[in-house]
């Protein structure tokens, strides 16, 4: 991140009162942890502020201090400057959009490639790991000292999004703002206990669902799992439930890209991809109306299941086919 970009957006916080400080649909812990990082900095700075996400704050990320916080869109009081956090466009923000685009400033702070800089002011910085990276350096130009409940929220938005410091995105500034985290009073082992160590029976039930439907494709370097309306039904899990999940599809051996498909309430699929090395995912939700980064990206796709499938199949086998002819 450029020092100047973020050295204004600094000053346009310090200038200006009444922040709406918006978190993605589907919220992550990246999202989560940077937007509830920047609401805590604005209220020791004394601003007003609030924080929103168009849906609840999943039970895993419940521990986030201040995530009784987060209110619905349709609670928001929509204050005159709003900050996106972790949103590569407008329709990730959902039916919280309708604030942002009220606002009178509007600030847009991501770290995802297919960013389209839709606010006045936008600090994208694709090299950060997390948005909670370049959080962590802003709230270091607000703050005299980060604290411990700010330094909880920013460890797990990068801990989450570098699928605990392994993926390609984790680099040394990563590693380095997270041991000024730990320095600050984030528990390692109490955060992963709280993230990875703590799984719901119905979690655990819909996992076997999934990994039940999985299938191989394109000489074994294609995975692709779904869950189905009636395997939450089934299992009683929920939707936030399905959260690393795609994980067990990518992880296979020989597997180079992975999806995997969510059936939603209103019949529509939330499809997420994943790449090992080679395969540009990002590229492939952008090119149907979603977004992300080259390894790790997602879509909506519309029901029903074949469909989706069908073209999940055929979108991530001509990505292969650019990397492999004979496949
Ligand atoms: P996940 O598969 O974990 O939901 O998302 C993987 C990555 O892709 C995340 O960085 C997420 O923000 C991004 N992503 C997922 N779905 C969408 C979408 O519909 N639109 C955009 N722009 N990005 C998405
Ligand atoms: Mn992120």
């Amino acid at each position: 991140m450029q020092e100047d970009v973020l050295r204004s957006i600094a000053a346009f916080i310090k200038e200006n009162d009444g922040f709406t400080v918006i978190a993605h649909t589907s919220p992550d812990g990246d999202t989560l942890g940077a937007s509830l990082a920047l609401y805590g900095t604005l209220k020791r700075m004394g601003k007003r502020a609030e924080i929103v996400c168009e849906q609840p704050v999943p039970h895993v990320y419940a521990f986030l201090p201040g995530a009784d916080a987060i209110c619905l869109p349709e609670q928001a009081v929509g204050m005159e400057n709003a900050i996106a956090i972790d949103c590569a466009d407008l329709a990730r923000m959902g039916a919280a959009g309708r604030l942002f685009q009220a606002a009178k400033r509007t600030c847009n702070i991501d770290h995802h490639i297919t960013n389209d800089s839709y606010a006045a002011f936008n600090a994208v910085d694709a090299e950060a790991a997390a948005t909670g990276e370049i959080i962590a350096a802003l709230a270091a130009l607000l703050l005299p000292k980060i604290d411990d409940a700010i330094a909880t929220c920013l460890y797990t938005a990068l801990l989450t999004d570098t699928g605990n410091f392994a993926y390609s995105n984790t680099r040394p500034e990563t590693l380095h703002t997270a041991a000024d985290l730990l320095a600050c009073g984030a528990d390692n082992t109490e955060i992963n206990r709280q993230i990875y160590r703590t799984v719901p029976f119905a979690k655990q039930k819909l996992l076997a669902r999934a990994l039940d439907h999985m299938e191989l494709y394109c000489e074994g370097k294609l995975g692709i799992s779904y869950v189905t309306l009636a395997d939450f039904a089934e299992t009683g899990a929920k939707e936030e439930d399905t959260e690393g999940m795609i994980d067990s599809v990518r992880d296979i051996e020989g597997v180079e890209a992975a999806a995997f498909l969510r059936e939603t309430p209103s019949g529509s699929f939330k499809v997420s991809l994943r790449s090992k090395r080679f395969a540009d995912v990002g590229a492939i939700a952008h090119a149907l109306g979603g977004g992300g980064h080259k390894h790790a990206a997602g879509y909506t796709a519309f029901g029903p299941l074949q469909e989706a499938q069908a073209q999940a199949l055929a979108c991530c086998t001509d990505a292969l086919r650019e990397i492999w002819k004979e496949l």
